[in-house]
């Protein structure tokens, strides 16, 4: 079996025409040849949007939620709206085409295509997942960092596209350099009014008592698919779960803390900004096997 798939979509969104007049909704292609132009606008701007969906067992795990946000992303972006049951047949076939046993992820990238087109290029590409093992038994070191954006960002400025997984992640990466620089795996976020809003590529849960924590959605931050599975998780366990506004103190007294997000799963937080802080290793553990073992 091959180790990655690409799925090519021939018409990612109704609004715009195919790429190939009544040709299939999508074909699987060669993944390591080359499909996208040098004019395409995802390349040269960043103008496009995607999607990193875990695939355990050989199921794309929440689905519909990543599909969701991926037709939300684009609203903001004002791109043709994905077709949702292409999108949904492509990953699940990319999926499929590869080796079911070990955990994988599906990236499906919607871009504005090449300039003055009109037609979007999109893709879902197959591929297996790398080893979180360490950081999900022994935890990841936090440094908190300025996000240099008020916590009402969303609704003051939305075309900063704050809370939107656009294709535009180099400050996204450039952090985790910072990180490594100050001796840590990954960051926090915070606001220019000190609240705290999300890692790189996850949100931040907080154990507080009995009850789950997680800063709101309406802080321009990323509404994680793993964060709302894992809510469902918690109140299924009798947990109770909150929305809240976050300061560095709490995350300081939670009494656990986590990054959490597709593939990676749930990342104990056991130092922030160089002091060590307690990991729930039961809890973590029972958290990630539920999310290993999602069927949809
Ligand atoms: N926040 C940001 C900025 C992200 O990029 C991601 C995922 O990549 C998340 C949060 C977590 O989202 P999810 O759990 O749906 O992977």
């Amino acid at each position: 079996m091959p180790t990655t798939a690409l799925a090519l979509l021939n018409q990612p969104s109704r609004d715009a025409a195919p790429h190939r007049e009544g040709a299939a909704a999508f074909d699987l292609v060669d993944p390591d040849a080359p499909h996208i132009g040098v004019l395409d606008l995802g390349v040269t701007r960043g103008d496009g949007v995607f999607e990193t969906i875990s695939v355990g067992g050989g199921h794309p795990q929440a689905l519909e939620a990543h599909l969701r946000r991926f037709a939300g992303s684009a609203a903001a972006l004002e791109l043709p709206a994905p077709d949702p049951e292409a999108w949904a047949a492509a990953v699940r076939a990319a999926a499929a085409a590869i080796d079911p046993v070990g955990e994988a992820f599906v990236k499906t990238v919607l871009t504005r295509g090449v300039e003055g087109d009109g037609r979007p290029t999109g893709w879902a590409y197959a591929a297996p997942a790398a080893d979180f093992s360490r950081a999900r038994t022994e935890g990841i070191r936090v440094v908190l960092l300025d996000r240099g954006y008020r916590r009402d960002v969303a609704q003051t400025s939305p075309w900063l596209l704050q809370g939107s997984k656009t294709l535009s992640y180099a400050v996204n990466k450039a952090v985790l350099r910072e990180a490594a620089r100050r001796g840590a795996d990954d960051v926090v976020f915070v606001s220019s009014d000190g609240y705290l809003l999300e890692g790189s590529t996850s949100n931040l849960l907080l154990r507080v008592g009995d009850t789950l924590v997680t800063p709101g959605t309406d802080l321009g931050i990323l509404a994680g698919t793993t964060q709302g599975d894992l809510f469902e998780f918690a109140r299924g366990q009798g947990l109770g779960t909150e929305y809240a506004l976050l300061r560095e103190e709490d995350l300081a007294s939670a009494d656990a803390a986590w990054l959490v997000s597709s593939v990676r799963h749930a990342a104990p937080i056991r130092q922030v900004d160089g002091v060590d802080r307690a990991v729930d290793s039961d809890f973590t553990a029972s958290v990630n096997a539920w999310l290993l073992g999602r069927t949809r």
